[in-house]
């Protein structure tokens, strides 16, 4: 058992979720939450979702702050992290030193800022505080340009399709989500905001940002009053590279969520971790990953011995009346067969069931992810058992 302190870098979903999964298995020592946003650790995946329709952020906390006292967990916020003295165990912060006996690293990460001209016009969705300046400007009737089809422009465009606003989504690949989904969905999404008034361009980049809108490669301009940059995001590892953590596509963790240091572990979107099924280095930017990486490092430093990490990756993303899920992950060669309107089966090159994409079917979501999860191999014949 760690004897700690144990300070924790980052209040988001996985910070949060270590110190508490700590305290539930028994962890007595000292324990610091460290984050540099103000108020209370909240959840991000309502911010394009039910927040932007709504605007209440009480529904967005993880914890109340009487849980804080309660486990006696020492959050600091609006404080950053800013050395880290591998040598002394300490860390240096914008109000002071502190000592640990164990660092978690949960820095998450920032939106990508590509190389485009006028780029400071842009508005991001990542903060609290980015999606309360998106709700203010989101009225009237204000003409908004996404760039990124990803899961978080369409996010937001759904809702402000909803809201009756004029939204163009601006793509450089040929589709939409086109790093985490199969063709098929990308389409049937494709078909869904063009159903919700949205005018959506791919496999145009975006070259340069004006006082009336965008441009693309390809010569087109949008006009719009509003752009939101939503091109993807990159792991925040500038502290832990500044110590001189492995750091590769986020900060290079081991089986056991481990950095190069032992006594510092790292997770959530910053952690670039082993995939026990695919054999390859990942990072995964969900709150699954965060959480499940929490609870094996609580394990781990309350004493018990877990096996490798191996938690399968599952995801969600709701886009005006349609709930994609997506069970397991597939690696973008992996071939896909829609064998139902709203349910895609990724299969490998050894015709193993990799991962199963839904529409609003939650049922063969969660029974994907039971049979996933047991480790065992699934070939095509047992994958159809999915849908009786
Ligand atoms: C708009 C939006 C919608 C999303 N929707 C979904 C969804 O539908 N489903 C899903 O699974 N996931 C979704 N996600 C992703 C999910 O929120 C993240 O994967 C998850 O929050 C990652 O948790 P984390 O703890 O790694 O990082 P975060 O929750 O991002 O927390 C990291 C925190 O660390 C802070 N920090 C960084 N550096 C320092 C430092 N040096 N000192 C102090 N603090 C620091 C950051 O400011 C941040 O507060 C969404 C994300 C966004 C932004």
């Amino acid at each position: 058992m760690e004897s700690g302190p144990i300070v924790i870098v980052g209040a988001g979903q996985g910070g949060l979720q270590v110190a508490a999964s700590l305290r539930q298995a028994g962890y007595e020592g000292e324990l610091t939450l460290i984050g540099n946003e103000p108020g209370l650790p909240y959840q991000r995946p309502p911010l394009s979702k039910a927040y932007m329709q709504d605007g209440n952020p009480g529904a967005l906390k993880l914890r109340a702050a009487e849980f804080y006292d309660k486990q006696q967990i020492r959050y600091l916020p609006e404080t950053s992290v800013t050395a880290i003295d591998r040598d002394d165990g300490r860390i240096a912060t914008t109000s002071g030193e502190l000592d640990f006996g164990h660092l978690i690293l949960a820095t998450g990460a920032s939106n990508l800022r590509p190389p485009i001209p006028g780029l400071d016009r842009t508005l991001d969705l990542r903060t609290l505080a980015d999606a309360d300046k998106l709700r203010e400007r989101a009225t009237g009737d204000r003409r908004f340009a996404v760039i990124g089809g990803g899961f978080i422009g369409l996010e937001f465009a759904a809702v402000a399709s909803k809201f009756g606003l004029d939204v163009v989504v601006a793509e450089a690949a040929p589709r939409l989500m086109a790093r985490a989904v199969s063709p098929q969905m990308s389409e049937l999404f494709l078909k869904k905001h063009r159903d919700l008034g949205s005018t959506v361009l791919l496999g145009d980049p975006v070259s340069a940002i004006d006082d009336r809108g965008i441009a693309l490669v390809g010569g087109t301009h949008l006009e719009a009053d509003e752009i939101l940059l939503a091109a993807g995001v990159r792991p925040n590892t500038v502290l832990a590279e500044a110590a001189g953590l492995d750091c590769a596509n986020g900060v290079t963790v081991d089986a056991q969520l481990l950095t190069s240091d032992p006594r510092i572990s790292a997770l959530g979107d910053c952690a670039c971790f082993p995939d026990s099924r695919s054999g390859l280095r990942i990072r995964l930017e969900s709150v699954q990953a965060a959480t499940d990486h929490a609870r094996h490092i609580a394990a781990r430093l309350t004493g018990k011995q877990p096996d490798p990490y191996n938690a399968l990756p599952w995801f969600w993303s709701d886009q005006a009346d349609y709930k994609l899920q997506i069970a397991g992950l597939a690696q973008p060669d992996d071939r896909a067969e829609a064998v139902d309107e709203h349910v895609v089966f990724r299969f490998d090159a050894e015709d193993r069931l990799t991962a199963v994409e839904t529409v609003n079917n939650a049922r063969v979501h969660m029974r994907t992810r039971k049979l996933l999860a047991g480790g065992e191999t699934v070939g095509p014949d047992t994958a159809r058992d999915l849908l009786s």
